[in-house]
């Protein structure tokens, strides 16, 4: 089979390898489109080092049909649509334990711990399917996972009807975070980010939304302004590595502040620097902070709103590229990070 193959950081090759075999607990995938995450920018620059080598195949976000089955598949049959959840848990760590598996100690995923989707055939096991219904395209198929993740951020924090909300980061997550956010509730949005162009993109989709650019304007007072003091009842955090702009506070401390008393913070930005909070704002209004990781059997949700048309996957896709074009696609994420949110591969 053909393959997009990170064969150094930095270089993907499209290249012939053996078509992988299956298991009689595996079936093997026929990969229609995959999209390429933030993660996986991370490993193509070999930021995950020494967790990830080379050479690999990467692409953890796909959909496929399933070109074939081991014997001891029962739910599954060549020539199903399918949507694959990456994460495969370890089972024995504390998390798993007591079924927490987006926190297993030993958690990995298909193309960031084994080969991935960015190929012509992919091996997943059964448990990760998700067949998809007539009415999802296949280019929208390939972004169930990423939604997935927005979907399990609005279960973590418990986003109800006529919640307020605050999503700082405008980024790929931040955007999915709002579609979700969009499913359960009716409340204002505020969307807050650096760079015009996303939060462009988010008020084209949801014009009801309330954009705010970090920059120009500081994001806490505008959220006292339009809720009259008493703040947003959820704090997404989505940003990750936090872009410090002069006199305004960090995303994370910026949710603190903008929620109401007893209100929720959730983050999801993974950055390795310290954020810096002063945890009496946080304990005057007893809120809760707490994070939200990967998914968590939010796959079926997703795929019930895209098939009901409650979502926006067109407005997260910026470009659709052939796979075998990898390496063009990495580096114009590289060069041009604000013009783009999600490129599609189509195999
Ligand atoms: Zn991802
Ligand atoms: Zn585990």
């Amino acid at each position: 089979m053909k393959a997009a193959v990170l064969t150094q950081y930095g270089k993907i090759e499209w290249k012939n390898v053996p078509t992988p075999s299956i298991s009689d607990g595996e079936v093997l995938v026929r990969v229609k489109y995959a999209s390429i995450c933030g993660s996986d920018q991370h490993v193509f620059r070999g930021e995950f080092h020494p967790r990830t080598s080379v050479p690999m195949i990467q692409g953890h976000e796909f959909g496929g049909v399933i070109e074939k089955c081991g014997k001891e598949i029962t739910n599954f049959q060549a020539g199903d649509r399918v949507t694959v959840d990456p994460i495969f848990w370890c089972g024995n760590c504390p998390a798993c334990e007591i079924g927490h598996y987006p926190a297993c100690l030993s958690l990995k995923l298909l193309g960031i711990d084994v080969d991935g989707g960015f190929a012509e055939f992919v091996v997943a096991r059964e448990f990760m399917l998700n067949k998809v219904p007539t009415d999802i395209s296949d280019k929208h198929a390939a972004l169930v996972e990423v939604l997935a993740i927005g979907f399990h951020a609005c279960k973590r924090a418990n986003v109800r009807q006529e919640d307020s909300i605050t999503i700082y980061g405008a980024g790929k997550v931040g955007q999915c975070i709002l579609q979700a956010v969009r499913t359960k509730t009716s409340g204002p949005v505020f969307m807050i980010d650096i760079l015009d162009t996303r939060l462009h993109l988010a008020h084209q989709a949801y014009p009801d939304i309330i954009t705010i650019n970090a920059r120009d304007v500081d994001p806490v007072s505008v959220i006292h302004e339009h809720t009259n003091g008493r703040g947003v009842d959820i704090a997404f955090e989505a940003v990750g590595h936090a872009v410090v702009v002069p006199e305004r506070l960090h995303p994370v401390r910026g949710c603190i502040q903008a929620i109401r008393p007893a209100g929720t913070v959730c983050v999801l930005g993974l950055s390795d620097t310290e954020a810096p909070l002063v945890m009496k704002e946080l304990i005057f209004k007893e809120a809760k902070i707490i994070t939200s990781r990967v998914t968590h059997g939010e796959f079926a949700e997703t795929l019930h709103h895209l098939e009901h048309g409650h979502l926006k996957p067109d407005a997260l896709i910026s470009r659709i590229m052939h796979l075998s074009e990898a390496q063009q696609a990495f580096e114009i994420l590289e060069q041009e990070p604000e013009k783009y949110l999600k490129i599609l591969l189509r195999v």
